[in-house]
């Protein structure tokens, strides 16, 4: 099959979807891989890299989208600046993506994926089952986004992060405090420790404790009397007196705290709030928040996606798509999730996805002209009777 791998759009991306390292494992397949000119640059990779892997490098969006069954991006199908049309419509009828979709805010381009019979796959719907770890981008995307949320932290503080003893005095080693502790946060926690910090974490979900301590931080005991985590072990969505208590615990250790580094979330849910704009009045000034959770809607109450706010001293990083900062491993490791699910939904010398399979079918979104997800289907019939 033709795949195609187009320059990626979005507003300060500079990952691309397939590097030239992964070719290989879809050409040893007998599949062709055409590559927008410069869809690699931003992150380091030149066309003639792509060429010598053996990709074929086509010269603009149009001709790429035109020459591709398969099309693997990563952000969700929007509108292509050059060409003034959606890249839906740049899609060939019938065609295969595979890509983050955001299927919960983009159901406009979802219904046209469908109403053009393309058959769509989206990462964020990747069964996280253990066959799946492989093709799990959002963990690996959280991965960089913990990592560089931490060197984040540091470059703002006015202060060491590990303990120093020098001819000059003593010196202290940072205190981190890391709400949250999935994948971005647990490589929150090691990051932090790596440079000398103190950490201190919390999650609601009980088998985090363990996971935390082995990592050498301290985690925060708070008792939680309700059912915080669904089946899948993906956090609930909690109630307000289990935040309000939660804020307290928080609360108290705010004053010794120097950078607090946000990553709670709730798949599908705005994102709980964790620090109130009191709260972060308790903070010492020079402190820093860096709140990975602001495209949801922020843990904490000040949070402005893209920005940098400074409230009494304490600066408030709206961390969006942190991944971008480290395009060159964020889009290696996404080449290998995107592949491997590939590979998963058409198996050696197969053009048809087999939807047997439980990856395959559920990370599809539209199949058939139809949007085959429960839950998106339910949005849509819920954003349908809001309207
Ligand atoms: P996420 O990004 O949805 O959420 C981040 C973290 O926020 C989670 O740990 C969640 O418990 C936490 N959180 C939610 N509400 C909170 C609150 N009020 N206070 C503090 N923390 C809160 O989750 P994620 O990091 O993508 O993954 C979460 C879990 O999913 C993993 O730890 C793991 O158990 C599971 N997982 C499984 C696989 C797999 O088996 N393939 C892969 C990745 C993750």
């Amino acid at each position: 099959m033709k795949i195609g791998i187009p320059k990626e759009i979005s507003a300060g991306e500079t990952r691309v979807a397939l590097v030239p390292s992964a070719i290989t494992a879809l050409t040893r397949n007998k599949h062709t891989v055409l590559v927008e000119a410069g869809a690699g640059v931003a992150s380091s990779f030149s066309d003639s890299e792509y060429q010598s892997a053996g990709a074929t490098i086509v010269g603009n969006a149009v001709e790429l989208y035109r020459a591709s069954e398969i099309i693997f991006k990563l952000n969700p199908p929007q509108m292509h600046p050059q060409t003034g049309k959606h890249e839906v419509l740049l899609m060939n009828e019938g065609a295969t993506y595979i890509g983050f979709l955001a299927p919960f805010s983009n159901l406009d381009a979802l219904r046209q994926l469908a109403e053009r019979r393309i058959t769509s796959f989206a990462m964020e719907f990747v069964p996280r089952l253990t066959r799946a770890q492989s093709m799990d981008a959002l963990s690996s995307m959280a991965t960089v986004a913990g990592y560089k949320a931490v060197l984040m932290a540091a470059h703002h503080l006015g202060k060491f992060f590990p303990l120093l003893m020098t001819a000059a005095g003593t010196i202290p080693p940072a205190t981190v405090l890391v709400l949250g502790a999935g994948v971005a946060g647990l490589q929150a926690i090691a990051t932090a420790k790596r440079l000398g910090a103190k950490v201190e974490a919390f999650d609601p979900r009980p088998a985090v404790k363990e996971q935390v301590k082995s990592l050498g931080a301290n985690f925060i005991d708070m008792e939680v009397t309700e059912q915080v985590e669904t089946a899948g072990g993906y956090a609930k969505e909690q109630s307000e007196e289990f935040l309000r208590k939660e804020r307290e615990v928080i609360a108290a250790r705010l004053p010794k705290a120097d950078a607090v580094i946000c990553t709670a979330q709730v798949f599908g849910k705005r994102a709980p709030v964790l620090l109130t704009k009191e709260m972060v009045h308790s903070l010492r000034p020079g402190s820093v928040i860096v709140d990975l959770a602001a495209e949801s809607g922020g843990n904490c109450e000040l949070t402005v996606p893209r920005l940098t706010a400074e409230i009494n001293g304490v600066s408030i990083i709206g961390a969006v798509n942190l991944a971008s900062a480290l395009p060159v491993h964020a889009s290696q490791m996404y080449a290998k999730n995107i592949t491997n699910l590939f590979l998963n939904i058409f198996p050696k010398d197969s053009t048809t996805p087999n939807f047997d399979d439980e990856i395959t079918q559920g990370s599809c979104i539209t199949r058939d002209g139809e949007i085959v997800n429960a839950a998106v289907r339910n949005a849509l019939q819920a954003e349908g009777a809001r309207k």
